[in-house]
């Protein structure tokens, strides 16, 4: 597939999966017409790198499928002047999109060979605002919390309490819970509590590590 096709194959996925599906968040949009989704797949996928579905990125694991990334992306209303933990790194491509939006995201990884090769990609296209740690989830990132939003892409079976403790005030955080089908939940921070609401069924991998 050659540069303009990607250009049209990209444009064609955000008509037809993200803006027919009733998301039409700006600040999303051309997140997702800016980063090339190609480039966080296997070589030999390249030309799926567009469908409406997960891919496999090795070990295992999987990029989502650019609806449930758009949609999470929205659900965490993010601005340029946003500070985003993601638990989850994976292929880098939701990272990426955070990064296009917000002023700084700091991503945790628990496959070391994932971490590494999404640090070299973000390195090569250029992103100076992402930080990349291997390690688990589970504890969040202390040293940088609280963050405006923090986005969960693997699921856990309940909620960990150092990721909720590490919300600022306002701050938001994206996450599925559960085993096999998970809720997507969207948990808001109040002056005097926390706030819970359940968006939709997702399926994603099983968040791994914890005590
Ligand atoms: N957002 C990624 C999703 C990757 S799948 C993408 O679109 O590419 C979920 C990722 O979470 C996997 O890479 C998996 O290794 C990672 N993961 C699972 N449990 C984790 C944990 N406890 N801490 C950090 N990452 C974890």
């Amino acid at each position: 597939m050659g540069m303009l096709s990607k250009v049209h194959a990209r444009e064609k996925m955000i008509q037809q999966q993200i803006i027919a599906r009733g998301l039409h968040d700006q600040s999303v949009l051309t997140a997702l017409r800016t980063v090339e989704r190609h480039r966080f797949v296997p070589t030999e996928l390249r030309g799926e790198a567009y469908d409406d579905n997960p891919l496999p990125i090795g070990y295992g694991q999987t990029i989502s499928q650019p609806y449930i990334v758009a949609l999470m992306t929205s659900l965490l209303e993010i601005d340029a002047h946003s500070r985003v933990l993601e638990i989850g790194t994976g292929s880098g491509y939701q990272t990426a999109v955070l990064a296009e939006i917000a002023a700084e995201v700091y991503t945790i990884e628990i496959i070391p060979e994932l971490a590494s090769r999404a640090e070299a990609l973000f390195a090569e296209l250029g992103y100076t605002n992402i930080h990349v740690r291997c390690g688990d989830g589970h504890v969040g990132w202390p040293e940088h919390a609280p963050f405006d939003a923090i986005m969960v892409t693997a699921a856990p079976h309940e909620i960990p309490p150092a990721l909720t403790e590490q919300m600022a005030v306002g701050g938001r955080l994206v996450i599925p819970v559960g085993n096999f089908y998970q809720d997507l939940l969207v948990l808001t921070r109040e002056e005097k509590g926390i706030e819970k609401r359940n968006v939709t069924a997702v399926r994603f991998v099983p968040m791994t590590g914890g005590k």
